[in-house]
């Protein structure tokens, strides 16, 4: 069955390769992008998760294609690393206005249709650093962490709808964000990890397809880590 999904932070990383492991299964799958190019073979609605009228209009948009969304990835996150001293107020609350509030408000439009539809999936992409915390990351660690508590009282919440929401917790994936990292930061991560490699965005795609998937019916409120071991006990 084609289901209508949207995946947020969609046109390039992770988020990309979750929306072409949707449409490759089948599906409709939407994604929202703030910048640059959307890639041409997806429904690519402009959309900054930061401004609401941007959100709504982006919702619109999508539902008039491919119908209410039944499958939510919010996975559209930044970072702005900073020492606690040199962090500026406003490097904490860009990244939690992204990460935490621009999730609470994707979410919390999806959930009208499914509330509807007495049905749907949505998967938060968090981050190992929510659970373990990272120097130099209290901001991002943070808005990963609220996005556990979130997803659980929504789980909660909406359980009794046949709505799921889950987590998935990625480690070290290697896009654009890991990237920008130096070759000593990138070679003293790999050292910390059991499997010893950075993962593949396809390899988030694949736990965040199963949470979607008729087989995780009974899954919510759950963390998944993807992370080659990195978290492990957190
Ligand atoms: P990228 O930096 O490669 O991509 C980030 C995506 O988020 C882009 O599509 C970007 O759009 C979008 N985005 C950022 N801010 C906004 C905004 N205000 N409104 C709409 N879209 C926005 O990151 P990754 O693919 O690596 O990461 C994807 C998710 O996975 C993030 O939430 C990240 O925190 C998480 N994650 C990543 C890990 C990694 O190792 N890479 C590890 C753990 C978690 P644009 O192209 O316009 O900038």
């Amino acid at each position: 069955m084609s289901r209508s999904v949207l995946v947020t932070g969609g046109n390039r990383g992770i988020g990309l390769a979750i929306a072409r492991a949707f449409a490759d299964a089948g599906d409709k799958v939407a994604i929202t992008y703030r910048s640059g190019e959307p890639p041409a073979d997806l429904l690519a609605v402009k959309c900054d998760i930061t401004e609401p009228e941007q959100v709504e209009q982006a919702y619109k948009e999508i539902e008039e294609k491919h119908g209410a969304v039944e499958v939510l990835v919010a996975n559209a996150g930044v970072t702005r690393d900073q020492l606690l001293m040199r962090m500026s107020e406003e490097d904490f609350a860009t990244v939690l206005e992204t990460n935490l509030t621009g999730t609470f408000r994707v979410v919390k439009r999806a959930n009208r249709g499914m509330l509807r539809a007495r049905k749907g999936r949505v998967v938060l992409i968090s981050s190992v650093v929510g659970l373990m915390g990272s120097a130099g990351q209290a901001n991002y660690a943070a808005s990963k962490a609220g996005l556990v508590g979130f997803a659980r009282s929504l789980a909660r919440e909406l359980g009794s709808r046949n709505i799921t929401v889950n987590v998935v917790a990625p480690g070290f994936v290697d896009t654009d964000m890991t990237r920008a990292l130096n070759d000593d930061q990138r070679e003293n991560i790999v050292k910390q990890v059991p499997l010893a490699r950075y993962a593949q965005p396809e390899e988030i795609a694949a736990s965040v397809r199963f949470l979607a998937s008729d087989e995780a019916a009974y899954i919510t409120g759950a963390v998944i880590p993807v992370d080659g071991g990195l978290g492990m006990g957190h």
